[in-house]
Protein backbone atom coordinates (compact mmCIF):
# COMPACT_ATOMS: atom_id res chain seq x y z
CA UNK A 1 0.00 0.00 0.00
CA UNK A 2 1.18 3.82 -1.10
CA UNK A 3 1.72 6.08 1.79
CA UNK A 4 0.20 8.89 0.22
CA UNK A 5 -3.13 8.86 -2.06
CA UNK A 6 -2.78 11.45 -4.70
CA UNK A 7 -6.34 10.85 -5.21
CA UNK A 8 -6.97 13.05 -2.17
CA UNK A 9 -5.36 15.72 -4.05
CA UNK A 10 -8.64 17.36 -7.03
CA UNK A 11 -8.47 15.77 -10.18
CA UNK A 12 -9.46 19.56 -11.87
CA UNK A 13 -6.04 20.24 -12.55
CA UNK A 14 -4.84 23.61 -10.58
CA UNK A 15 -4.78 21.58 -7.29
CA UNK A 16 -2.49 19.71 -8.70
CA UNK A 17 -0.38 22.34 -10.63
CA UNK A 18 -0.12 24.61 -6.93
CA UNK A 19 1.07 21.67 -5.28
CA UNK A 20 3.64 21.19 -8.05
CA UNK A 21 4.60 24.45 -7.43
CA UNK A 22 4.77 24.40 -3.74
CA UNK A 23 7.12 21.17 -4.12
CA UNK A 24 9.54 22.55 -6.23
CA UNK A 25 9.77 25.61 -4.21
CA UNK A 26 10.25 23.28 -1.34
CA UNK A 27 12.82 21.52 -2.97
CA UNK A 28 14.81 24.62 -3.93
CA UNK A 29 13.36 25.95 -7.26
CA UNK A 30 11.65 29.29 -7.89
CA UNK A 31 9.06 29.55 -9.73
CA UNK A 32 9.10 31.83 -12.68
CA UNK A 33 6.08 31.94 -14.46
CA UNK A 34 2.20 31.90 -13.37
CA UNK A 35 0.85 28.20 -14.73
CA UNK A 36 -0.99 28.40 -17.84
CA UNK A 37 -3.26 25.59 -19.35
CA UNK A 38 -1.84 23.91 -21.81
CA UNK A 39 -5.13 21.89 -22.44
CA UNK A 40 -8.31 20.94 -20.25
CA UNK A 41 -7.01 20.80 -16.78
CA UNK A 42 -3.41 20.24 -17.94
CA UNK A 43 -1.21 23.26 -16.89
CA UNK A 44 2.72 23.96 -17.57
CA UNK A 45 4.69 26.32 -15.28
CA UNK A 46 8.46 27.61 -15.14
CA UNK A 47 10.90 26.74 -13.17
CA UNK A 48 14.64 28.32 -12.55
CA UNK A 49 17.35 26.33 -10.68
CA UNK A 50 20.66 27.94 -10.36
CA UNK A 51 23.37 25.53 -11.23
CA UNK A 52 26.50 26.26 -8.95
CA UNK A 53 29.89 25.43 -10.76
CA UNK A 54 33.85 26.63 -9.68
CA UNK A 55 33.70 30.00 -11.87
CA UNK A 56 30.82 30.23 -12.84
CA UNK A 57 26.77 29.33 -11.87
CA UNK A 58 24.00 30.18 -14.38
CA UNK A 59 19.73 29.60 -14.03
CA UNK A 60 18.34 26.60 -15.61
CA UNK A 61 15.01 27.37 -17.20
CA UNK A 62 12.61 23.61 -16.39
CA UNK A 63 8.62 23.59 -18.21
CA UNK A 64 7.41 21.83 -15.71
CA UNK A 65 4.62 19.46 -17.15
CA UNK A 66 1.83 18.47 -14.53
CA UNK A 67 -0.17 15.87 -15.25
CA UNK A 68 -2.39 14.72 -12.47
CA UNK A 69 -3.48 10.89 -13.66
CA UNK A 70 -3.99 9.59 -10.05
CA UNK A 71 -8.17 8.50 -10.59
CA UNK A 72 -7.37 6.56 -13.54
CA UNK A 73 -4.23 5.09 -12.65
CA UNK A 74 -2.75 4.85 -15.85
CA UNK A 75 1.07 6.06 -17.11
CA UNK A 76 1.01 9.22 -19.21
CA UNK A 77 1.47 8.41 -22.83
CA UNK A 78 3.94 10.28 -25.04
CA UNK A 79 0.32 11.16 -27.19
CA UNK A 80 -0.34 13.33 -24.04
CA UNK A 81 2.98 14.86 -24.10
CA UNK A 82 2.43 17.06 -27.71
CA UNK A 83 4.51 19.32 -28.78
CA UNK A 84 7.13 19.27 -26.19
CA UNK A 85 10.12 20.93 -28.19
CA UNK A 86 7.54 23.63 -29.55
CA UNK A 87 6.34 24.34 -26.11
CA UNK A 88 10.12 23.92 -24.66
CA UNK A 89 11.34 26.76 -27.04
CA UNK A 90 8.06 28.86 -27.12
CA UNK A 91 8.87 29.16 -22.84
CA UNK A 92 12.98 29.49 -23.87
CA UNK A 93 13.24 26.48 -21.09
CA UNK A 94 16.35 24.03 -21.15
CA UNK A 95 15.15 21.28 -19.71
CA UNK A 96 11.92 19.45 -19.21
CA UNK A 97 10.05 17.77 -15.91
CA UNK A 98 7.17 15.67 -15.92
CA UNK A 99 5.31 16.28 -12.56
CA UNK A 100 3.30 13.14 -12.58
CA UNK A 101 0.95 11.74 -9.94
CA UNK A 102 1.56 8.43 -11.88
CA UNK A 103 4.60 7.58 -13.43
CA UNK A 104 5.95 8.21 -17.29
CA UNK A 105 5.07 5.42 -20.31
CA UNK A 106 7.78 3.49 -21.56
CA UNK A 107 7.70 5.36 -24.93
CA UNK A 108 7.37 8.95 -23.32
CA UNK A 109 10.96 7.86 -21.43
CA UNK A 110 12.31 6.84 -24.50
CA UNK A 111 10.98 9.86 -26.45
CA UNK A 112 12.42 12.15 -24.06
CA UNK A 113 15.92 10.39 -24.18
CA UNK A 114 16.22 10.81 -27.34
CA UNK A 115 15.69 14.35 -27.45
CA UNK A 116 18.26 14.34 -24.47
CA UNK A 117 20.62 12.18 -27.37
CA UNK A 118 20.00 14.38 -29.83
CA UNK A 119 20.82 17.40 -27.78
CA UNK A 120 17.61 18.80 -28.53
CA UNK A 121 17.05 19.39 -25.13
CA UNK A 122 19.48 19.70 -22.61
CA UNK A 123 17.72 17.24 -19.67
CA UNK A 124 14.81 16.18 -18.68
CA UNK A 125 13.17 14.55 -15.08
CA UNK A 126 9.82 12.55 -14.44
CA UNK A 127 8.97 13.43 -10.85
CA UNK A 128 6.62 10.43 -10.63
CA UNK A 129 4.94 9.12 -8.08
CA UNK A 130 6.98 7.61 -5.88
CA UNK A 131 9.80 10.00 -6.48
CA UNK A 132 7.24 12.38 -4.88
CA UNK A 133 6.62 10.09 -2.27
CA UNK A 134 10.21 9.46 -1.25
CA UNK A 135 10.15 13.26 -0.44
CA UNK A 136 6.68 13.95 0.98
CA UNK A 137 7.43 11.75 4.10
CA UNK A 138 10.21 13.73 5.52
CA UNK A 139 10.05 16.56 7.91
CA UNK A 140 11.23 19.20 4.85
CA UNK A 141 8.13 18.38 3.15
CA UNK A 142 5.40 17.26 6.37
CA UNK A 143 3.36 20.95 5.72
CA UNK A 144 2.25 20.10 2.38
CA UNK A 145 1.72 16.30 3.24
CA UNK A 146 -0.57 17.63 5.94
CA UNK A 147 -2.46 20.16 3.50
CA UNK A 148 -2.68 18.15 0.35
CA UNK A 149 -3.40 14.94 2.30
CA UNK A 150 -5.63 15.14 4.81
CA UNK A 151 -6.40 11.24 5.15
CA UNK A 152 -2.07 11.01 5.71
CA UNK A 153 -2.32 13.54 8.07
CA UNK A 154 -4.76 11.59 10.17
CA UNK A 155 -2.62 8.82 10.74
CA UNK A 156 0.91 11.19 11.16
CA UNK A 157 1.66 12.70 14.24
CA UNK A 158 1.50 16.31 12.83
CA UNK A 159 2.68 17.37 16.98
CA UNK A 160 5.19 16.33 19.32
CA UNK A 161 4.87 17.39 22.69
CA UNK A 162 8.24 19.32 23.88
CA UNK A 163 6.66 19.98 27.34
CA UNK A 164 3.75 18.52 29.55
CA UNK A 165 1.59 20.05 27.80
CA UNK A 166 1.17 21.99 23.85
CA UNK A 167 2.56 25.19 24.08
CA UNK A 168 -0.29 27.34 21.92
CA UNK A 169 1.55 30.49 20.00
CA UNK A 170 -1.09 33.00 20.95
CA UNK A 171 -2.13 36.18 18.62
CA UNK A 172 -0.94 38.71 21.68
CA UNK A 173 -4.42 41.14 20.64
CA UNK A 174 -6.90 38.66 19.36
CA UNK A 175 -5.57 35.43 21.30
CA UNK A 176 -5.70 33.18 18.39
CA UNK A 177 -3.90 30.09 18.29
CA UNK A 178 -1.59 31.17 15.28
CA UNK A 179 0.35 27.88 15.48
CA UNK A 180 -2.95 26.02 14.24
CA UNK A 181 -2.82 28.59 11.25
CA UNK A 182 0.37 26.83 10.05
CA UNK A 183 -1.47 23.79 8.85
CA UNK A 184 -3.80 25.47 6.39
CA UNK A 185 -4.20 28.01 3.59
CA UNK A 186 -4.37 31.11 5.75
CA UNK A 187 -0.68 31.39 7.70
CA UNK A 188 -1.03 34.51 8.81
CA UNK A 189 1.05 34.60 12.19
CA UNK A 190 3.81 37.21 12.39
CA UNK A 191 6.62 37.54 14.74
CA UNK A 192 7.53 40.88 15.34
CA UNK A 193 10.74 42.43 17.72
CA UNK A 194 10.78 45.52 19.20
CA UNK A 195 13.83 47.68 19.88
CA UNK A 196 14.56 50.24 22.40
CA UNK A 197 15.55 53.74 20.51
CA UNK A 198 18.73 54.36 20.27
CA UNK A 199 20.20 57.67 22.16
CA UNK A 200 23.29 57.77 20.57
CA UNK A 201 24.75 55.51 17.23
CA UNK A 202 27.27 53.52 19.00
CA UNK A 203 24.85 52.24 21.72
CA UNK A 204 24.30 48.56 22.07
CA UNK A 205 21.10 47.53 20.11
CA UNK A 206 18.60 46.33 22.39
CA UNK A 207 15.20 44.53 22.10
CA UNK A 208 13.07 44.96 24.67
CA UNK A 209 10.18 42.69 23.38
CA UNK A 210 8.62 40.86 20.92
CA UNK A 211 5.01 39.84 19.88
CA UNK A 212 2.99 37.19 17.81
CA UNK A 213 -0.09 38.66 16.34
CA UNK A 214 -2.03 38.10 13.23
CA UNK A 215 -0.92 39.79 9.92
CA UNK A 216 -3.02 42.75 9.24
CA UNK A 217 -5.11 44.40 12.17
CA UNK A 218 -3.81 42.79 15.52
CA UNK A 219 -0.30 43.35 14.39
CA UNK A 220 -1.17 47.47 13.62
CA UNK A 221 -2.82 47.77 16.80
CA UNK A 222 0.10 46.01 18.85
CA UNK A 223 2.39 48.34 16.87
CA UNK A 224 0.13 51.22 18.03
CA UNK A 225 0.27 50.04 21.76
CA UNK A 226 4.19 49.64 21.69
CA UNK A 227 5.74 52.15 19.31
CA UNK A 228 3.99 55.20 20.52
CA UNK A 229 5.06 56.55 23.97
CA UNK A 230 7.44 53.60 24.83
CA UNK A 231 10.39 54.73 23.22
CA UNK A 232 10.51 51.27 21.16
CA UNK A 233 10.75 50.53 17.22
CA UNK A 234 10.22 47.63 15.16
CA UNK A 235 12.78 45.76 13.17
CA UNK A 236 11.66 43.36 11.80
CA UNK A 237 8.72 40.77 10.89
CA UNK A 238 9.33 37.51 10.44
CA UNK A 239 6.44 35.20 9.48
CA UNK A 240 5.48 31.86 11.49
CA UNK A 241 5.12 29.78 8.55
CA UNK A 242 8.93 30.75 7.23
CA UNK A 243 10.37 28.95 10.56
CA UNK A 244 8.62 25.38 10.06
CA UNK A 245 10.94 24.94 7.90
CA UNK A 246 13.78 22.62 9.54
CA UNK A 247 16.79 24.58 8.05
CA UNK A 248 14.88 27.69 8.61
CA UNK A 249 14.38 26.92 12.06
CA UNK A 250 17.73 25.93 13.20
CA UNK A 251 19.17 29.25 11.68
CA UNK A 252 17.20 31.10 13.29
CA UNK A 253 18.16 29.43 16.87
CA UNK A 254 21.90 29.40 15.66
CA UNK A 255 21.41 33.45 14.54
CA UNK A 256 19.72 34.07 18.31
CA UNK A 257 22.87 32.32 20.15
CA UNK A 258 25.60 34.31 17.82
CA UNK A 259 23.28 38.13 17.93
CA UNK A 260 22.95 37.32 21.85
CA UNK A 261 26.51 36.62 22.47
CA UNK A 262 28.22 40.08 20.45
CA UNK A 263 28.44 43.69 21.54
CA UNK A 264 26.01 44.89 18.56
CA UNK A 265 22.91 43.07 19.85
CA UNK A 266 21.21 42.05 23.38
CA UNK A 267 17.80 41.34 24.53
CA UNK A 268 16.21 42.01 27.51
CA UNK A 269 15.33 39.07 29.99
CA UNK A 270 11.70 39.49 28.70
CA UNK A 271 11.98 39.61 25.00
CA UNK A 272 14.89 36.31 25.13
CA UNK A 273 12.33 34.49 27.19
CA UNK A 274 9.72 35.23 24.69
CA UNK A 275 12.02 34.23 22.04
CA UNK A 276 12.85 30.99 23.81
CA UNK A 277 9.17 30.00 24.59
CA UNK A 278 8.58 30.30 20.78
CA UNK A 279 11.51 28.50 19.83
CA UNK A 280 10.57 25.49 22.01
CA UNK A 281 6.66 25.83 21.08
CA UNK A 282 8.17 25.57 17.12
CA UNK A 283 9.86 22.51 18.47
CA UNK A 284 7.02 20.74 18.75
CA UNK A 285 7.07 20.96 15.07
CA UNK A 286 9.85 21.35 13.63
CA UNK A 287 11.70 18.73 15.44
CA UNK A 288 8.72 16.14 15.27
CA UNK A 289 10.34 12.43 14.17
CA UNK A 290 9.30 11.53 10.59
CA UNK A 291 7.42 7.91 10.90
CA UNK A 292 6.04 5.72 8.05
CA UNK A 293 3.56 4.30 10.93
CA UNK A 294 -0.08 3.33 8.92
CA UNK A 295 -1.43 2.86 12.77
CA UNK A 296 0.71 5.44 15.09
CA UNK A 297 -2.96 5.40 17.14
CA UNK A 298 -1.90 8.99 18.61
CA UNK A 299 -2.37 9.24 21.90
CA UNK A 300 -4.33 12.34 22.09
CA UNK A 301 -6.15 13.32 19.11
CA UNK A 302 -8.86 15.69 20.20
CA UNK A 303 -6.86 18.05 22.25
CA UNK A 304 -6.83 21.53 19.84
CA UNK A 305 -7.90 19.48 16.64
CA UNK A 306 -3.90 18.62 16.46
CA UNK A 307 -2.55 15.36 16.47
CA UNK A 308 0.36 14.51 19.01
CA UNK A 309 2.72 11.82 18.74
ZN1 LIG B 1 -5.00 38.38 16.12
Amino acid sequence: MNLFDFTEIPADGEHWVRFAQEFLQLFGFHIETPPYRDTENVFDFCAVEQISGKFNSHPFRWLVSCRHKAATRTAVKESEEADILERLLRSRADGFIGFYSTSASSALEFYLAELKNRFLVKGYRILDAKFLEMYLATPGFARISFRYFPNYAQTHPVLHLVDNNYLPILCEHCRKDLFKTLFTENQEGVIVRLRRRKETPTETEIIANLYVACKGECDAELQAKYCSEKKLNTVGWTDLSDLVDSSAFLDWTLSLLRKIGTDELTYTTSALEKELYLLKALAQYTLREPTNKNNPSPQLVSKDNLIFD
